[in-house]
């Protein structure tokens, strides 16, 4: 075989309710994820050893090219796994902000496997694949699945969520990425700081019944009423600019508006596509650097 094409898609959390702190570090969350049609193309091609190229219409300066990378780690996972004694190079052309809180690494991860598992006539089944995905980080499972799904523990847990219809929404994308770790620990922060001493008892985070209602119904109405991420405040101490992004985009004919994962991405959710159309054109005169899209599409799949 010459090349396997590979396209995976970047994601929002609709929904994004974070636990408490684990004793390994990691929160537990309650998610609602929606794929949307900003993506990773990575072609695959048969090689004695693992390599990388990455390119993009994003800045892909911040891409590790070594064994950091989340799309050559899958590669040798899936490798090691299936005891396949080749390599690959992988050539990743991203459409993804890179650090953006839309997932773009571990699209990259997904379409990796799909890619070397077709490359590789490894034919593994999807549980397989779910499976290896999981151990590559959180998001990747989803980002393989697509569509819209529930994640539970660290988000990897997941479960697929009925949907109808389209939503359209308008990002907003920062040239800084942000650490999702280092939200993570301002949010932790955030929290000490307005804890009181009387706390009421942590529950396991849940996603709210009106979230999974406005996306069976094909209702953004309603889901702009139910959006929530609790990433939002740290993120947003640190970078308090995106506040007036926020306030621009909500009373320029968004639905509604949020930061996308730990960010800096922001998503606003428009009643149409027309809607969309003219709140991108508001957004980008006003200087931002706004986009399209809609949501859901499916996960990572073999393109040629
Ligand atoms: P998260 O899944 O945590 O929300 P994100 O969408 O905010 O992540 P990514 O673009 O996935 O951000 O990248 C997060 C970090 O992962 C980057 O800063 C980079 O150092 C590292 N990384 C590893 N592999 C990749 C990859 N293939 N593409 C982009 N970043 C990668």
């Amino acid at each position: 075989m010459e090349g396997v094409h590979v396209r995976a898609p970047g994601k929002i959390n609709v929904f994004l309710e974070v636990g408490d702190v684990q004793d390994d570090g990691y929160h537990e969350v309650a998610t609602a994820y929606q794929a949307v049609s900003v993506f990773e193309d990575v072609f695959a091609t048969e090689a004695e050893d693992f390599t990388i190229s990455v390119t993009g219409s994003v800045d892909v300066s911040g891409v590790p090219l070594d064994d950091r990378n989340l799309a050559l780690r899958a590669a040798r996972l899936l490798a090691k796994e299936s005891g396949h004694t080749g390599g690959v190079h992988l050539d990743v052309r991203k459409g993804v902000p890179v650090a953006g809180g839309m997932g773009g690494g571990s699209a990259d991860a997904a379409a990796a496997l799909v890619a070397c598992d077709a490359l590789w006539g490894i034919e593994a089944s999807t549980s397989q694949l779910l499976q290896l995905a999981a151990q590559l980080g959180a998001d990747v499972p989803f980002s393989l699945m697509g569509g819209t799904a529930v994640g539970t523990g660290r988000g990897d847990q997941l479960s697929a969520a009925l949907a109808r219809g389209r939503f359209d929404w308008v990002l907003v994308t920062s040239d800084e990425g942000m650490s999702t770790p280092e939200v993570y620990a301002g949010l932790d922060a955030h929290r000490a700081r307005v804890a009181t001493d009387i706390m009421p008892a942590s529950r396991a985070p849940v996603v709210a019944s009106t979230v999974l209602q406005a996306l069976r119904a094909g209702d953004p109405v309603l889901l702009a009423e139910s959006l929530r991420n609790d990433l939002q405040v740290a993120t947003l101490q640190l970078r308090p600019a995106l506040t007036d992004v926020l306030l621009l985009g909500e009373t320029s004919g968004a639905l509604a508006g949020l930061v996308s994962g730990s960010g800096p991405t922001l998503a606003f959710l428009a009643a149409d596509e027309d809607d969309a159309l003219d709140l991108r054109i508001t957004l980008s005169a006003a200087g931002f650097h706004a986009l399209n899209v809609h949501g859901p599409v499916p996960g990572a799949r073999v393109v040629n």
